[in-house]
């Protein structure tokens, strides 16, 4: 992606189109819940993601906020990558949960199949993903991307 110089007097365009997330916001990964009350809790560490979906949703949101710690310490330590690189042009808009295999409180394994939306410099796409999520130390964590479009 190639650099562009910036205009005087404007915002940065990743700065206008990615309104900070804030406690009262709607939670970013789509639940009818403000942030605070739903990933919000999972990020802060104050509750685990009892399934592998709220895991998916939750990782979504770390993304949108850019929570790296969260991001890392919820990836499997055998795939998990030494950082994560937030793509300054790239807006995250919305997260769709297509469909999920297993991955209750009562399962060591699950996957996620989700459609994530978002701007590449402002030009929408999206990332068709089947994930796959396992229990570490008793905490789901992501493992894998069984296929991703
Ligand atoms: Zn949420």
């Amino acid at each position: 992606m190639s650099r562009r110089t910036k205009r005087a007097g404007r915002p940065a365009p990743a700065a206008a189109r990615t309104p900070a997330v804030t406690a009262e916001s709607p939670c970013p990964c789509g639940l009818p819940a403000t942030y605070a009350h739903c990933c919000g809790r999972l990020h802060a560490g104050t509750v685990a993601a009892p399934t592998c979906e709220s895991l998916m949703r939750s990782r979504y949101a770390a993304f949108v906020v850019r929570d790296e710690a969260y991001l890392l310490r919820t990836w499997h330590p055998d795939t998990r990558p030494p950082s994560v690189d937030f793509d300054p042009g790239m807006g995250w808009v919305r997260l769709e949960v297509l469909e999920t295999t297993d991955g209750s409180p009562f399962h060591t394994t699950g996957t996620v199949t989700f459609r994530a939306h978002f701007t590449d410099d402002g030009r929408p796409d999206s990332l068709h993903e089947k994930s796959r999520f396992v229990r570490h130390d008793g905490a789901w964590v992501y493992a894998t991307a069984v296929f991703v479009d």
